[in-house]
């Protein structure tokens, strides 16, 4: 049997003569006093998909429920079923579900802003292309091409259409990485003096990662975040390249790529950056900047979530406590802020350029066994 007073705070009344101290006990407005509405964007920018696999479902599609900016409105699949059933699962109309043969359509879809290419590495270039030239503004993952001279025609294609492209950097868009970064541009550590970066998983086969024709490899897949952290945490473009592959040709799923490699990238200023990778060894995706008065610890620094940052003095270590975000949400949120308001992406195709001119060094450094010198400037 409820008391008087009980009854009336149930139901969002004070009794009569209650002191003016006594607070409610529940919520008067039947909601939390502290809830925060979401706040609604004038704009969203609309997106299409497009290749429907393990990332494009497992955590792009996922990620919208995460992002303000940006809606999925369509997809490109080779399988119209799945695309019907993730059509269903997002709300997305039938109707914007398209081939890779129908592809081109999209050009006529005003419900599309940006296409998001997450085809195997050797079809990047190709679909990003088409869809430049289609007029809509793409973000493409990580590699951005397979060669130094389809990352330039992608580059182009996007200033000829007047259209944006982005490269799909996830780690530039989250805040432990930014972070590392501006510690390391305030010179928390001293000067910078070296890097060491692992990036290791297994991969069994089949998968598109273990075909040379589809674009796969090591550095290509999960070497490329060692490079690209090695020139943002830097800030620098390195000057000559060395590395040392491993092909065990006996075992099937090495036939066309390299279990592992390991290279070391010099940069100007004198940092020395010394990276492995492979899909022969139990995970492990971490990094390490190295001053002259400590060292910042990135450990794990490439997976999607539970990074942990430490920063060591000569004083002690510290964990640095920072909230996590949805990787994809943040850069599809980036990426739509940019189309919709016309900024220009942080990493655009000039970035992917970039680790594809060390990808392309590195793989000659190991196959001639000598040190790649890379030239200073490299204009798109
Ligand atoms: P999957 O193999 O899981 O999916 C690739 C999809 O591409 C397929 O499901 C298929 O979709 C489509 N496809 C079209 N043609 C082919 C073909 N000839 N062979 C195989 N697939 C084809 O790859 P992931 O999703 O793991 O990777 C896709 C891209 O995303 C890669 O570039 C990879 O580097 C990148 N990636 C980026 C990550 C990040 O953190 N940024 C993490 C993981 C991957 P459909 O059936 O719909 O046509």
């Amino acid at each position: 049997m409820p008391t008087r007073r009980s009854f009336l705070a149930a139901a969002g009344l004070t009794a009569a003569g209650a002191r003016a101290a006594d607070p409610p006990l529940a919520p008067p407005d039947r909601q939390p006093p502290d809830l925060v509405l979401p706040d609604v964007p004038a704009r969203q920018a609309k997106w299409a998909v497009v290749g429907l696999g393990k990332l494009a479902i497992e955590e792009i599609m996922p990620a919208f429920g995460r992002a303000r900016l940006a809606k999925p409105t369509a997809l490109v699949s080779g399988h119209p079923d799945k695309a019907r059933r993730v059509a269903a699962a997002y709300g997305i109309d039938p109707r914007h579900i398209y081939s890779y043969d129908t592809f081109d359509r999209m050009r006529d879809d005003a419900d599309i802003d940006v296409v998001y290419v997450v085809l195997p590495n050797s079809m990047h270039a190709e679909y990003t292309v088409r869809a430049l030239r289609a007029g809509k503004h793409v973000l493409c993952e990580k590699p951005m091409a397979t060669t130094v001279a389809e990352c330039r025609d992608m580059i182009a294609a996007g200033r000829e259409a007047g259209r944006k492209l982005m490269i799909a950097y996830r780690l530039r868009y989250e805040p432990f990485n930014q972070t590392v970064i501006r510690l390391c541009r305030e010179k928390a550590v001293g000067e910078l003096r070296t890097f060491e970066a692992s990036n290791n998983q297994v991969t069994p086969a089949p998968n598109i990662r273990l075909s040379r024709a589809l674009g796969g490899g090591p550095v290509q897949d999960v070497g490329i975040y060692c490079i690209n952290a090695a020139r943002y945490v830097t800030g620098q473009e390195p000057a000559e390249v060395t590395a040392f592959e491993h092909r065990p040709r006996d075992i099937a799923r090495f036939r066309e790529v390299p279990a592992s490699v390991a290279f070391q990238l010099r940069f100007a200023s004198g940092v020395l950056a010394h990276c492995d990778c492979s899909f022969d060894a139990a995970e492990s995706r971490r990094y390490r900047v190295h001053g002259t008065d400590g060292f910042l610890d990135l450990d794990p620094a490439f997976s999607y979530r539970g990074l942990r940052l430490t920063v060591a003095k000569p004083s002690g270590r510290e964990q640095v406590s920072l909230t996590e975000v949805n990787h994809f949400a943040a850069e599809m949120d980036h990426f739509s802020d940019c189309v919709l308001n016309g900024h220009d992406p942080r990493t655009p195709g000039e970035e992917g350029l970039a680790d594809m001119r060390v990808i392309a060094a590195i793989e000659e450094a190991a196959r001639t066994n000598r040190a790649v010198p890379l030239p200073p400037a490299d204009p798109a």
